[in-house]
Formats: structure tokens, sequence, C-alpha cells
């Protein structure tokens, strides 16, 4: 613990694995720290991880890789810039940001099937949906490529949120102090020259956005739908149980789209269980694992969840008879998933990208209501006062 231990502002420091993954796995990139013959280089890089593990790949020819691959020390350092905070004195002016620090050694990966593994994990990091259309690497491609895992065992997590933390005796200047929020968003896809005109940009090329915790300083872009955005953030804000506060957003979200049913739901350490929910009638399973069904694919992958036709998916847990289609949106706090918003449907095929980013904004608006006891236990009893 104590090469990982955050010294200054100790409080900023986070070991929880699961804060620590959701850096990793939004950063599309991160820095390599090693040694050579007494000189530091950090050698910026793509990862992907896999469950404990960080795979890195490149050129056998790579300096850095044939380093790694020698055992020696490694430090990975992952950051997401979220916002510049601008305090009324320069002093405490700062930035909004989550980064993460993994060390260890890595050990090269020989294993045929791991390297394919780690190579999707790769693809899949940078564009979410690429490996199931890009010709995989043949045999050539893949002795061509050098693959590195690195355990995840040590590592940190630290991070700043928040408005700046003026001096008292600075408060009543007359200076504008506040946040400016960054996020990353991606610009108009590129088709390529002789891309045949009858393919489409892929809904996860048109649709592409980086897995996000919804709070941090980092919103879904365009969060503004007026009556509904006011509701939630009103439910999220308001006191009480939180119960009855998730039974007042799923009525705003499903007026919102005239939707047959939208159910909250919060994920605990080993279960799921409902929250609150508005539509025709309860639902069959008020909770059940936290792996279980496409809530728990939700939680297991940290995205979004649509099912087109859930009879056909075998993940899917009976609900309500007549439901067809559903998606799952998983609500984050701190970094991890501490909700999910879950809509239904009798029509198949019936949620869109469209759905998907309203869902997930009404995600990040309803955030707050775990900012303050995240999953808390005190949760039982109050889906029956909600009801
Ligand atoms: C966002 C991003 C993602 C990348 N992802 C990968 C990846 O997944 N796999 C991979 O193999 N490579 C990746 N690269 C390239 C990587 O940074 C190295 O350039 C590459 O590994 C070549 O290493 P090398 O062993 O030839 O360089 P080295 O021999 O280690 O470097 C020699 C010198 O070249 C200079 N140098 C090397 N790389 C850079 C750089 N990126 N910027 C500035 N100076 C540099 C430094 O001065 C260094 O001391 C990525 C680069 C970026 C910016």
């Amino acid at each position: 613990m104590t090469r990982i231990a955050v010294r200054r502002h100790p409080e900023r420091g986070i070991y929880e694995r699961e804060e620590i993954d959701a850096i990793l796995d939004e950063a599309v990139f991160c820095h390599i720290g090693f040694v050579v013959d007494g000189q530091p280089f950090v050698i910026p890089t793509i990862h992907a991880r896999v469950d404990d593990t960080l795979y890195l790949h490149g050129s056998p020819a790579s300096r850095m890789l044939r380093e790694l691959a020698g055992g020696v020390d490694v430090c990975v350092t992952a950051t997401l810039l979220d916002g510049v905070v601008l305090a009324r004195s320069v002093y405490k002016s700062s930035l909004n940001y989550r980064s993460a620090v993994v060390l260890g050694r890595a050990r090269k990966v020989d294993d045929e099937e791991e390297k394919r593994l780690a190579l999707e994990a790769v693809v899949e990091h940078v564009a979410p949906g690429r490996s199931q259309e890009a010709r995989a690497p043949n045999v050539e491609e893949l002795k061509a490529t050098l693959v590195l895992a690195l355990q995840i065992d040590e590592a940190s997590a630290k991070m700043r949120s928040g408005p700046p933390k003026d001096f008292e005796h600075d408060l009543d200047l007359r200076i504008w102090a506040g946040v400016i929020n960054l996020r990353q968003v991606a610009g108009e896809p590129e088709t390529a020259e002789r891309v045949p005109e009858d393919i489409a940009v892929p809904a996860y090329v048109g649709d592409y956005r980086r897995p996000s915790p919804n709070g941090a300083g980092s919103r879904a872009p365009g969060v503004n739908e007026g009556e509904l955005s006011r509701a939630l953030v009103e439910a999220s804000a308001a006191g009480g149980e939180r119960g009855v506060r998730a039974v007042h957003a799923a009525a705003a979200i499903r007026a919102f789209r005239d939707y047959r049913w939208v159910g909250i739901y919060e994920v605990r350490r080993d279960e799921i269980t409902v929250l609150g929910w508005d539509g025709p009638g309860p639902p069959a399973h008020t909770r059940f694992p936290r792996a279980a069904g496409l809530c728990g694919a939700a939680v297991a992958t940290r995205r979004t969840v649509i099912v087109g036709d859930v009879g056909a998916d075998p993940r899917y847990l009976t609900t309500q008879t007549t439901t067809r289609s559903e998606i799952v949106v998983p609500v984050f706090a701190a970094g991890a998933p501490v909700g999910l918003i879950d809509v239904e449907s009798e029509q198949p095929n019936a949620f869109t990208s469209a759905d998907q980013q309203l869902l997930e904004r009404c995600a990040a608006l309803i955030s707050p209501m775990w900012r303050s006891e995240r999953t808390a236990d005190d949760v039982d009893d109050t889906v029956e006062a909600a009801r």
C-alpha cells in the first residue's frame, strides 16, 4: 500500500478497484513510465483492461515494449481532464480530474488465444463494437504484434471535482469564479476512400463516445430537455427517501417519451434492487443477483444495453410477459455504477440511439441521488414507502 498511497490531499486518494477501472476504461490511452540505464522514459500508448489485467501492444521493434517484456518495473498512468477550476485567487485555482496509477511488472503474452483476446480488447477499448466488423489479425499479423500483460495489483486513483475552494477572505472579491467543464466529444466521422457508397456509417461510429461516469464534471452533452431535466434535477436534489425520489424520476422519464414502463434500480455489492418504477404494473423481480439479467449485463460492462428482442436474449430475466424490447442504462456516481434506468416496451426494436442518448442524459441528472450516501443499505424499506 505504501507505494501507492496518495500523499498530497490524501482525502482525494481512491483505492477501490471499481473506481480505478472506470478511469482506465474511459481513458483512451495511458503513459508508461520505465527506466533504462538510469534514464526515465514516459511514453504514451494504448491500453485495454480485461478484469485484473492491463494489456499493451505494439511492434516487437518497440524499445518500450521490449524493455517491459524483460520484466522491468513499470508505472502506468491514465488521466482524464474534467474541468478547469477558476478560483478568485490564482493560488486556489485548479483542475477537475480523475487519474489512475498502476505499478508492477509486465509479462509477454505468448499464448495465441490470450493474444487474440488481448488484441480484441484493445480494439474494443478504443472503438466499442469494432471487433465485430473489422478483419481479425491473421497468423502473420499476430506474430508481428508484441502483447504485454500487467496485473492490476498495486493501483490508486486520485480525483478532484466540484467548485473552487476559495479562501474565505477572497469570497467577496468582484471576480468571476467557477468551473469550465470539459469533455471529450466525437466529431463527424470522415469516411475513408474506396469505402463503397452503400456502406453506411455504423452506429458505433456515428454514436461514438467514451464510457463515462455521469458525474464529476463529465456530463453527457446537451442536457436540456426543459421540463424533464428540471423534474429530474428536482427529484435528485430533494431530501427524503431515495425510493420516493426514484418514483418521481421514473414517472418524469416515462411521461416524456410515453414509455410503457420505466424502473430505477439500485446497484448494491451483491444484488440489484428496485428503487422506484412507473407503469402499468410492478416489476416481477424487486431484487436479484448483481450479475443477473440485462441489468447485470449493464453493470458488468458499464454500458447501456439495448435488446431488440428480449425473448431471444438468454440474459433476459422475464419481467412482464408482454415486454418485447428493453434498454438498460447504468447510472454512475464517483465512477462506480450505483443505479440503473430500465425501460421496457411491448414493441420489438423499440429503442434507438436517440433513446440511449436521452436516457444517458437522464442517468447523469439522477446521479446526484446517490452522491451523498452511495449504495446505502437503507434502501430496502424505501420501496414500500415509495409505493
Ligand atoms: C496516443 C498514443 C497512443 C499510442 N499507442 C501505441 C500503442 O498502442 N502501441 C505502440 O507500440 N505505440 C503506441 N504509440 C506510439 C508510442 O508512443 C511510441 O512512439 C512507440 O511505441 C515507439 O516506441 P519506440 O520504442 O520506437 O520509441 P523509443 O525507442 O522508446 O523512443 C525513443 C525516443 O523517441 C521519442 N519518442 C518515442 N515515442 C514518442 C512519442 N510518442 N512522442 C514523442 N516522442 C517519442 C522519445 O524521445 C524517446 O526517448 C502511441 C502514441 C500515442 C501518442
